[in-house]
C-alpha cells in the first residue's frame, strides 16, 4: 500500500474535526445518523482503512511492540515539540499547531477551575500521536476506538465498514461478548489501537486512575457518548467514565477558543509537568 494510500487524511485534525461535527451541540439529534453524505471523502476512507485492519491480531501485536516503551527516554514539552513537527498539508492560517490544540484545551479546563492533574491532562492527551511519526499509518493512530474480539456495536460510525475486516467472520469474535466475559472490566479488553491506548501505557505510573481513564478511551465514542458496551465494563469503569464525560467537551470544543500565546503560558505547564511526571519519561 502506497503511503498516499494508507494516510488519505491531509492531517490528523481532520478527523477531530469530524468527531466534532458529528456532535456538534446545535444539531438537532436525528441528523445524528445523517452524517453519511456530509463527510469529507478522504475522512470516509480513512474509517474504511481503519474499520478493516483493526483485527484483534494487529492490536495485539501493536500493543507488544510499544507498551514495552522501547523508543528512548524523552521529556513532555521535548514531545510536545516533536509533535508539533507532524505538519499540516492544509492552510496553515487557520490550522493550530498541535501544542496549540493542546493548550487550548488545558486552559480551558484550568479556566474552569479543575484540579491540576485535570489541566495537565489536557495539556498532553494528544501526544500518542507520536505514533504517526514513528510511521504507524492514521488509522493507527486516530480514528474512533473500539473493542475487538467481540461483536461490533451499531453505534460505531460507518459499521457497514467492518465487513471487509477479517474478524468480521470469525464467529468467535462475533458473539456479543467474543472473548470477554459479562462484566469484565475495561482493563480486560483489547480496544483498537491508537494514540488513546499507547499514550495510556507512557503515562500509567504518573498520573491519578481518572486521568488515565480520560486518557485511554477520549476517543471510545460508542461507549462515553453513546453509552454502549455497558456489558464489558465493571462498576468501576461506570464511575470512572463521568471523568472520560467530563472530559470530553474540552477535547472536542476548546479548539475555537482564542489563540494561546505559548511561550507566555510554558513556565506555568512546565511547573505543572513537573509536579506530576519526570523530567524524562520512557516512550
Ligand atoms: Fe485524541
Ligand atoms: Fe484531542
Amino acid at each position: 500500500m502506497s503511503s498516499a494510500e494508507a494516510n488519505p487524511l491531509a492531517n490528523l485534525e481532520q478527523w477531530d474535526d469530524f468527531v466534532k461535527d458529528r456532535y456538534d451541540p446545535g444539531k438537532p439529534k436525528e441528523s445524528f445518523r445523517h452524517y453519511d453524505e456530509k463527510t469529507p471523502p478522504v475522512v470516509r476512507e480513512f474509517y474504511r482503512l481503519n474499520h478493516q485492519n483493526q483485527t484483534r491480531e494487529f492490536v495485539l501485536q501493536k500493543k507488544n511492540e510499544y507498551t514495552g516503551k522501547r523508543r528512548g527516554p524523552m521529556g513532555i514539552w521535548e514531545a510536545m515539540e516533536y509533535l508539533n513537527t507532524l505538519v499540516d498539508d492544509s492552510d496553515p492560517d487557520t490550522n493550530l499547531s498541535q501544542i496549540e490544540h493542546n493548550l487550548q484545551a488545558a486552559e480551558a479546563i484550568r479556566r474552569d477551575g479543575h484540579p491540576r492533574w485535570f489541566v495537565l491532562t489536557g495539556l498532553i492527551h494528544d501526544l500518542g500521536k507520536l505514533l504517526c511519526l514513528y510511521g504507524e499509518p492514521q488509522w493507527a493512530v486516530v480514528g474512533d476506538t473500539f473493542p475487538v474480539g467481540c461483536a461490533y456495536s451499531d453505534k460505531i460510525v460507518f459499521p457497514e465498514f467492518f465487513e471487509k475486516n477479517p474478524d468480521f467472520h470469525n464467529s468467535t469474535y462475533q458473539t456479543k461478548l467474543g472473548v470477554y466475559e459479562e462484566g469484565c472490566g475495561l482493563s480486560n479488553v483489547d480496544l483498537s489501537w491508537g494514540h488513546d491506548e499507547y499514550l495510556y501505557h507512557v503515562m500509567k505510573d504518573y498520573l491519578p486512575e481518572p486521568a488515565l481513564y480520560m486518557i485511554r478511551y477520549h476517543s471510545f465514542y460508542s461507549a462515553h457518548r453513546e453509552g454502549d458496551y455497558q456489558y464489558l465494563m465493571n462498576d468501576h469503569d461506570r464511575e470512572m467514565f463521568a471523568w472520560v464525560r467530563t472530559f470530553n467537551p474540552y477535547d472536542l470544543y476548546s479548539k475555537g477558543d482564542e489563540r494561546v500565546d505559548t511561550a507566555k503560558l510554558r513556565p506555568y505547564y512546565e511547573d505543572l509537568i513537573a509536579e506530576y511526571i519526570p523530567a524524562k519519561i520512557d516512550w
